[in-house]
């Protein structure tokens, strides 16, 4: 089967691993977040986009989730002593993918064929694409203005409540070569445990990519990145109650119903199943907790039934 799924960062890398292992990597494409990039002394940095390759390349820093396991931070450290911006961390080994992606984008590649060169070279199977290689970004309105994603999440620390938020770029950017007919040609299209707000959403922006999801309802499936009220990592729990929504995997499926005809929901919420079952998606019970290999395998297989 071939599967296409729509991820963030962490929860939607972790989900990725488990799907290789159920699917192999040949059967994948991973259609990646650009929301978060960010240019910061020079460099472009795509940090959604590099959590997915260093997770399926096997260097990813275990606890933490993202960036590589080991890196260390000399660059930066000089680079605060000098009195640069050091508040975004860039680890060593990291700021050599930077380097190389900040030099090809401004000759004039687009960001998917670096990203497919990079990734094979560091053997990940899968396809990785950038949602668009347009220029897109979050944007965070809160009631001290309108912050950049990561001035809000990094610099901000996630703790003014958003209010809205903006996709700068949208409409308008277009979607990567591939993006569209991975989607349509895939046998099933998964929205993985990512933040819906802020990593499913400045996907779906693109041109065309909410319409082309939506057309693949019956096909599609989310996977909850809630078990409870909780968030399992990041500020999803506290986004969705200043937007507005129900801080539970209820209130995400509901958000997401008109595009996944399907729910995957951890057990503990079960209680839920009907409800969910009343928006007309139909709900899946496993254990949502993506603590290792086996676990992670589980969950992909219970979204892929
Ligand atoms: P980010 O860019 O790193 O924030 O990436 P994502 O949006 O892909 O991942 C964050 C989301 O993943 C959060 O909402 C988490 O609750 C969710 N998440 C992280 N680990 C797990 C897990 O083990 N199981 C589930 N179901 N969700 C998880
Ligand atoms: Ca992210």
């Amino acid at each position: 089967v071939r599967v296409t799924l729509l991820a963030g960062g962490v929860g939607g890398a972790r989900f990725a691993l488990g799907l290789l292992d159920v699917v192999g990597a040949a059967a994948v494409t991973i259609v990646g977040n650009v929301g978060d990039d960010v240019e910061l002394l020079g460099l472009h940095v795509s940090p959604d986009l590099d959590t997915c390759l260093y997770t399926l390349a096997g260097v990813v820093h275990p606890e933490q989730g993202w960036g590589v396991e080991g890196d260390t931070r000399e660059a930066l450290g000089v680079v605060g002593r000098l009195g640069g911006a050091d508040w975004f961390i860039l680890g060593d080994r990291d700021i050599g993918l930077h380097l190389v992606r900040t030099e090809r984008l401004r000759r004039g590649e687009p960001l998917s064929r670096v990203m497919a060169d990079v990734a094979a070279r560091m053997g990940v199977g899968a396809r990785l694409l950038p949602a668009t290689d347009d220029r897109l970004r979050t944007r965070v309105l809160t009631d001290d203005g309108e912050l950049g994603f990561q001035e809000w999440f990094v610099g901000r620390r996630a703790a003014p409540p958003v209010r809205r938020l903006r996709f700068a770029g949208t409409p308008g950017a277009r979607p990567a070569p591939g993006v569209l007919q991975a989607i349509a040609d895939a046998d099933r299209v998964v929205l993985a445990p990512s933040n819906p707000f802020i990593s499913l959403d400045p996907i779906l922006a693109v041109d065309g990519v909410r319409a082309a999801v939506q057309a693949r309802r019956a096909d599609v499936v989310a996977v909850s990145p809630l078990i409870g009220p909780r968030a399992v990592k990041g500020p999803l729990g506290e986004m969705l109650d200043a937007l507005g929504h129900e801080r539970s995997p209820l209130g995400v499926a509901r958000y997401l119903a008109p595009l996944a005809g399907r729910f995957v929901l951890d057990q503990a919420d079960a209680g839920h199943a009907d409800r969910i079952r009343a928006l007309g998606v139909e709900p899946v019970t496993a254990a949502a907790l993506m603590r290792d290999a086996a676990a992670r395998r589980r969950l992909a297989e219970a979204a892929l039934t």
